[in-house]
């Protein structure tokens, strides 16, 4: 008998008879014996369709409003998800952000939790309800209504989850866990029965879209083990833990890629101390995330350098660049919107020699060129030619031996 928080995505809440489903789950884990939580999202769609709402209404809401609106979706499913529980003979009873006191800062849209009140929670508990909260919001300290940022439930699960000190935190989507790569790409992509906390951080950020970054580094900080599962089968999902000598045991983990980005070149930048700040501060102060950044080696006092930019501030860097690159003195600037980034990650790179020629000769063998490369100590990413990526996701995938029958050990 443990203590668990369950948290269900929009799909696995979107209808009525899928809401039924999640109380069938929550009832039968409840029956085993086991405390539960429930933390629910919107239905599949509605926060897209709220967000809507409040553009039609005007171009530039202001941020405070913009988040009471958005966050209404999760107060109809955990409303619908305890009457549909009480139904079943079941005490239930629901809770919002700011009724549990989920206290955050004040950044609207992409507000951070600083604190869970669980004294509410733990009065009710042992009164004998189950619990079902509303992910992705909570209160600021003057008592306003903020969000988490999309996709922010799965950190809402995960922090009442360390809070509570439960067992496990679950996390319910429509895929059966973490792949090896994105099955739709590869045929033979298989299911990892776990992954470290630091693989799946690399791997959200990277564009596994399964968990929100910030859940995942919550669950590494407070060492919340979070299995992520599918709601609509019984199979075993992927277990995201504290990393152990079994992974260490494979090189790599896990291919993924990323067309959402696009390179920027500034050519012949004079050589001398203070000039990448000058170019990226401008991009700093819009708020433009820089991922990749290289930049060669000078001949004759001047150097180029490459960075990359999400697709979406592409246009407003390029012309921040070439502003900058004009004060400075530089050459051209170029840039390329049909890039990907191919990445591998594996914790076992810590102790295995050879990941990264093995992966460039991977790409040789195939005529893959690479144009730019990045890395950290468990992840090599590639920039390449987008018409590339399923390719290289392929090969990659093989050479690492990653696929359901070469896999000796199973993990
Ligand atoms: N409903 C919110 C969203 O769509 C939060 C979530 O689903 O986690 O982003
Ligand atoms: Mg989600």
């Amino acid at each position: 008998m443990g203590f668990i928080v369950q948290k269900y995505g929009g799909t696995s809440v979107g209808t009525i008879e899928r809401i039924k489903n999640v109380a069938r789950r929550v009832a039968r884990t409840r029956s085993e014996g086991h405390g539960v939580v429930v933390v629910l999202s919107a239905m599949a769609g509605e926060t897209d369709r709220l967000i809507n709402l409040a553009h039609a209404v005007s171009e530039s809401p202001s941020a405070r409003e913009y988040d009471v609106v958005v966050s209404t979706g999760e107060q109809v499913t955990i409303g619908l998800l305890s009457i549909a529980l009480e139904d079943m003979g079941l005490r239930a009873k629901s809770l919002l952000g700011h009724q549990l006191r989920i206290v955050t800062d004040s950044r609207f849209g992409s507000a951070r939790i600083e604190r869970i009140d669980t004294a509410r929670i733990k009065d009710e508990l042992s009164k004998g309800f189950i619990l079902v909260v509303a992910g992705f919001q909570g209160v600021d300290k003057e008592g306003n209504i903020t969000t988490l940022g999309r996709g922010g439930s799965d950190t809402t699960a995960v922090a009442l989850a360390a809070a509570l000190g439960a067992d496990l935190c679950e996390i319910y989507t429509d895929v059966e866990g973490v792949y090896t790569t994105d099955p739709g790409i590869c045929a033979d992509a298989r299911k990892l029965k776990k992954i470290s906390y630091d693989e799946m951080l690399e791997m959200a950020s990277l564009g596994a879209k399964v968990l929100q970054t910030r859940s995942v580094e919550f669950a590494k900080k407070y060492a919340v083990p979070v299995m992520v599962k599918s709601s609509f089968t019984d199979a075993e999902g992927t277990l995201v833990c504290k990393e152990d000598a079994d992974m260490e045991k494979v090189m790599v983990s896990g291919v993924t890629y990323n067309k959402n980005e696009a390179k920027i070149s500034v050519l012949r930048v004079p050589d001398r101390p203070g000039v990448a700040a000058k170019l990226f501060r401008p991009l700093t102060e819009a708020g433009i995330n820089v991922d990749m950044i290289v930049q060669n080696i000078s001949h004759d006092a001047h150097t180029d350098l490459t960075f990359t930019v999400a697709r979406g501030d592409y246009k407003k860097a390029m012309a921040l660049v070439k502003g900058t690159a004009k004060d400075i003195a530089a050459g051209d600037v170029a840039g390329d919107t049909n890039i990907a980034k191919v990445s591998i990650v594996g914790a076992g790179m810590r102790s295995h020699a050879g990941v990264a020629s093995m992966m460039f000769d991977t790409f040789a063998r195939e005529g893959i060129n690479i144009q730019m490369i990045s890395t950290t100590e468990i992840k090599i990413s590639c920039v390449i030619d987008v018409k590339y990526t399923e390719l290289a996701v392929r090969v990659l995938h093989d050479a690492f031996a990653l696929g359901k029958e070469e896999v000796a050990e199973e993990r």
